[in-house]
């Protein structure tokens, strides 16, 4: 092998996922799991960046738990894609639609593989602030549901108009995005 004139310094992060409700029901799993993951792990590690390996994650505490170490650990997911070949890696912001959707059209279009990363922090993590719930107009609203096709749970139609429900919602503004009325506001846009 050629050896490159500028060593990778790219960290990539590494875990397994799996249910620990198989574990016992199906014999061998999760070491033909672990298994796999370590031959992945070797193959990666083989483009000359530096690999963390995190293990398995098989509950909810281990999803935690790594995604602690993966913050702390600073990871470079882009870079673990561009390792295993993948040419086309774009990082998009999940909270804005217009972009999300360019994206996928454009990587659909595209004749190689590529990956779409949707970066942002969960909002269920403790440091995550969230902006002052979304405000909802009833006079523009018309009740036709399209805000409700992300699913936010923080909203419902009542009475034929979109409500929100302040204790749930966290300000993200997406489903603004979909309403073509101006029914959903920022708190600050009011
Ligand atoms: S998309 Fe707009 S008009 Fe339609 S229900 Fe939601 S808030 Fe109302
Ligand atoms: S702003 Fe975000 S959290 Fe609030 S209702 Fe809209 S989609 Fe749900």
């Amino acid at each position: 092998m050629i050896e490159r004139k500028v060593a990778r310094t790219a960290r990539v992060g590494i875990f397994a996922v799996a249910h620990a409700t198989y574990w016992d029901q199906f014999e061998g799993l999760y070491e033909n799991i672990m298994g796999y993951h370590a031959d992945f792990v070797e193959q990666v590690k083989a483009n000359g960046v530096d690999v963390v390996d995190f293990g398995m994650v098989d509950s909810s505490e281990q999803g935690y738990a790594v995604a602690e170490a993966i913050a702390a650990a600073k990871v470079d997911l882009e870079a673990l894609c561009r390792a295993l070949g993948i040419g086309r890696v774009r990082v998009v912001d999940p909270y804005d639609l217009a972009q999300c959707d360019a994206a996928i059209k454009e990587e659909l279009a595209a004749d190689e593989p590529s990956v779409i990363i949707s970066r942002r922090p969960c909002a269920l993590l403790k440091y995550v602030k969230h902006n002052k719930p979304i405000i909802a107009d009833s006079d523009k609203c018309v009740g036709c549901k399209a805000c409700m096709k992300i699913g936010c749970p923080a909203i419902s139609i009542v009475n034929g108009k979109a409500k929100i429900d302040n204790t749930l919602c966290t300000g993200c503004g997406v489903c603004a995005q979909l309403c073509k009325l101006d029914a959903l506001k920022a708190a600050k846009e009011v």
